[in-house]
């Protein structure tokens, strides 16, 4: 049986991630502790070089793979930062209303989704489609991280 508490794990998106493996996220995470990281989503990871913007993630730093795998510690760690990035998201982008979602059909390793709804947005793109409505706010690298400085204003 794999042994998901001894540490990051070779060729995880997510722990390649933490580690600085791979490309700087947009304007670096917007807030992270012992236990969590919250980043914003790298355009760069997309095949247009164009994200949704305000759409960030919650990330355990330990491999775990969903929520049921969390230690009470790291439970409560990434439910308080989801609620204050969604409180960001409201406070400072403007979001009447934040989305969350685990998926994790393609990284095992939790990463639990916030997606603003922007005022505006017509009702065929609520939910699981909200990013794709052509006039909702898109950008590359430089947007991302502009937006993430912003966010990151609003402290704990
Ligand atoms: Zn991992």
């Amino acid at each position: 049986m794999a042994d998901d508490s001894a540490g990051p794990v070779a060729g995880c998106y997510v722990c390649d991630k933490h580690r600085g493996l791979r490309h700087a996220m947009p304007g670096g995470p917007l807030w992270a502790d012992e236990l969590t990281v919250v980043t914003h989503i790298d355009p760069r990871d997309t095949a247009v070089d164009d994200v949704y913007l305000g759409h960030l993630l919650v990330e355990p730093r330990r491999h775990a793979p969903g929520l049921a795998d969390l230690t009470a510690d790291e439970a409560r760690h990434v439910g308080q930062w989801a609620s204050h990035a969604a409180r960001a998201l409201r406070e400072e982008a403007g979001a009447e209303h934040v989305y969350a979602a685990v998926i994790g059909d393609g990284v095992p390793h939790l990463h639990l989704h916030l997606m603003p709804r922007y005022p505006g947005t017509p009702r065929e793109y609520w939910w699981d489609r909200v990013n794709e409505w052509p006039d909702g706010p898109h950008g590359g690298v430089a947007e991302a991280a502009e937006l993430v400085a912003r966010l990151r204003s609003v402290t704990p």
